[in-house]
């Protein structure tokens, strides 16, 4: 039911049940009204029948009152009227010449109880009358003493009563005609409420529900539609107010999105709303912006893959992803964040998204790198390369184990390129910060790091000897004789050496062992985790790689050796620094002893 359906029938409804009420009082109180007037009538009569009866009796003409009572009932709406005696007065004088006995209980009942009865016989569709039994007292106050003629009767008795029969139709009939008029006002004025709204409210409401139909579709996002077929100067003008607040809005909203999506990456419309839409916008690049700001101030570039990390796990919700870093120029790979596993061989054989600059996508292409093999049925990866400079790109490959994260990650590709992209430049900036300090720390000659990396690793060898219970070997490792080859094959060659017998450490040690050209033709290799046996064993192993190694020097060839002096940090001395002596006086006592010899530190050689 419509809005003015439901106002009609609530007017309609409260005016009836008014009616309603109206006439049930009026009726009621047409009726009582009617029947106290009849009533009080038919008293006045009684007592007026009573005292003509009297003086009828006193002046002896008793025997005309069958005449007078029939004169009686041609008195208007008068049916009937007849007397009653009661039991003594019958005995007293008879039953009189009309049989003048009761004619029924009611007048038994007035005789025998003195009290009035009153009956109304009321009837919609016929007849209607009024019925009234009044007893006559026997008393000798008054004008009349009715005790001097009746005798044997005694104060207070009924001698008699009269009874009348009165016809109430036309109460009846004006009170119908009452309700019937009322009823047809009613109707009357439920026509004229019911005209009266189509004209007041009609417009209003059209206006109403054009509103709602039009908020309606911009709550749900669409601000396309207008107010239309608006009745009355009133509605027109709210229709032109929401309507130009539409238009504003709408335009406004589509040119905040267009130009700030410019700074998104595939800023497609997900939600039907451009108001939500502006929102997510604003929020994206909020965010951006923030991430910005922060990876700025990071001092390293691992802490900015660290928190590139972070947005991809605590914001995006991936969770199993790796960060790596292509070098374009020397076709190499390596991993810069690994957050659980790597599944391919990426390290080993490159990458393909990187190769081909495409996003690989395994769901929808089975296998499509060959480089990675999963058997689980449920594995997906997405490998993203993002070119950050010439020489650097970027790889996010993720990893997914169901179909709900698959329809995740293709989602929010767009959302891991607008961070990548925020942190192209400081990425670069870092880059290249990293290189020019890798320089500024590596030997040119060997490509091995210089005495400067040094200060810059003691910090971190303290940092970890106090996280975990480990030892760092100390190698200091000086040539021998190595004047003589200078000397001998020039400058040049001993460059050569020293290169041969930089490679020679190189190729002896692990990858997390850190080797230094601590000098001239001296070297300082850190053991990680390591004890004195291990110390020796790797020591020896150099020394025999160098003194089997043929050297070459123009047409022949020669052999070198070194002496090792080693020491144990923390173990030896707490101080890094006092470590490196004892390791250069184990070596002095190397050299000493003949040379080409591997020497421990031990306390006796501070005596
Ligand atoms: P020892 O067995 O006592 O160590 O004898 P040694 O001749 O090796 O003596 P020492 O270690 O003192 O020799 C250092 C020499 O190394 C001095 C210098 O001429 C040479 N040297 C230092 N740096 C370089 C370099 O970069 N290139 C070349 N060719 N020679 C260097
Ligand atoms: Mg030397
Ligand atoms: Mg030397």
């Amino acid at each position: 039911m419509n809005t003015k359906n439901k106002i009609i029938l609530l007017v309609v409804s409260i005016l009836t049940t008014m009616f309603l009420f109206l006439i049930i009082n009026i009726t009621y109180s047409f009726k009582e009204y009617g029947i106290k007037s009849i009533d009080d009538n038919a008293k006045a009569l009684a007592l007026t029948i009573r005292h003509s009866l009297t003086s009828q009796m006193l002046a002896g003409a008793i025997k005309d009152r069958e005449l007078f009572l029939s004169q009686l009932e041609d008195i208007p709406n008068i049916n009937k009227i007849w007397l009653s005696r009661s039991e003594a007065v019958v005995k007293e004088y008879g039953k009189g010449n009309n049989n003048e006995l009761p004619r029924d209980k009611i007048d038994q009942k007035v005789l025998k109880t003195g009290k009035t009865i009153k009956i109304i016989n009321d009837n919609l569709f016929s007849k209607s009358s009024y019925r009234i039994t009044i007893p006559y007292i026997a008393s000798r106050k008054g004008k009349i003493n009715c005790i001097s003629c009746h005798t044997k009767a005694k104060e207070g008795e009924p001698l008699g009563a009269i009874s009348m029969e009165v016809s109430i139709d036309k109460v009846k009939d004006m009170g119908i005609s009452i309700v019937s008029d009322t009823i047809l006002i009613l109707a009357l004025l439920i026509i004229l409420v019911i005209i009266l709204i189509n004209i007041l409210i009609t417009p209003f409401l059209t206006l109403l529900i054009s509103i709602k139909t039009v908020m309606n579709k911009a709550q749900n996002g669409d601000y396309s539609h207008r107010i239309t077929n608006t009745k009355g100067q009133e509605a027109k003008d709210v229709a032109s107010w929401i309507n130009n607040l539409l238009e504003k809005l709408e335009g406004t909203l589509d040119a905040i999105d267009t130009k700030i999506s410019i700074f998104l990456s595939h800023n497609k419309n997900i939600k039907k709303d451009r108001l939500l839409n502006v929102k997510n916008t604003i929020n994206r690049l909020s965010d951006i912006y923030k991430f910005r700001k922060t990876i700025e101030h990071d001092e390293t570039l691992e802490k900015i893959y660290q928190r590139l990390a972070n947005i991809l796990k605590n914001k995006l919700g991936i969770k199993d992803f790796n960060i790596f870093e292509a070098d374009t120029i020397n076709d190499s790979v390596c991993a810069v964040l690994i957050e659980k596993k790597i599944y391919c061989s990426i390290l080993e054989t490159g990458c393909r998204a990187d190769r081909t600059n495409t996003i690989v996508d395994s769901k929808q292409f089975k296998d499509v790198c060959s480089f990675c093999k999963n058997n689980d049925s449920n594995f997906n990866y997405f490998c993203i390369p993002f070119a950050i400079s010439n020489e650097l790109d970027i790889i996010i490959s993720i990893n997914t184990h169901n179909e709900e994260e698959n329809t995740k990650i293709r989602k929010i590709i767009p959302y891991i390129t607008d961070y990548v992209d925020a942190a192209k430049t400081v990425i670069v900036s870092k880059k290249l910060m990293k290189v020019l300090e890798t320089n500024a720390q590596t030997d040119a000659l060997t490509g091995l790091y210089n005495r400067k990396y040094l200060d810059y690793t003691i910090p971190k060898i303290q940092y970890q000897i106090n996280r975990a219970d480990i030892l760092f070997g100390l190698l200091l490792i000086d040539i021998d004789h190595f004047k003589q080859v200078n000397d001998t094959y020039g400058h040049g060659v001993g460059d050569e050496v020293i290169k041969i017998v930089a490679k020679t450490l190189v190729e002896n040690t692990r990858n997390s062992d850190v080797i230094i050209r601590y000098g001239g033709e001296e070297f300082l290799i850190l053991l990680y985790n390591c004890d004195a046996n291990f110390i020796f064993e790797v020591a020896n192993k150099i020394r025999n790689s160098l003194q089997n190694k043929q050297i070459p020097v123009g047409d022949s060839y020669i052999q070198k050796t070194m002496s090792i002096g080693t020491s144990l940090y923390p173990k030896d001395n707490e101080n890094f620094d006092t470590c490196i002596k004892y390791a250069d006086l184990a070596l002095y006592k190397a050299k000493n002893d003949g040379r080409n010899k591997i020497v421990n530190f031990s306390a006796k050689l501070l005596l």
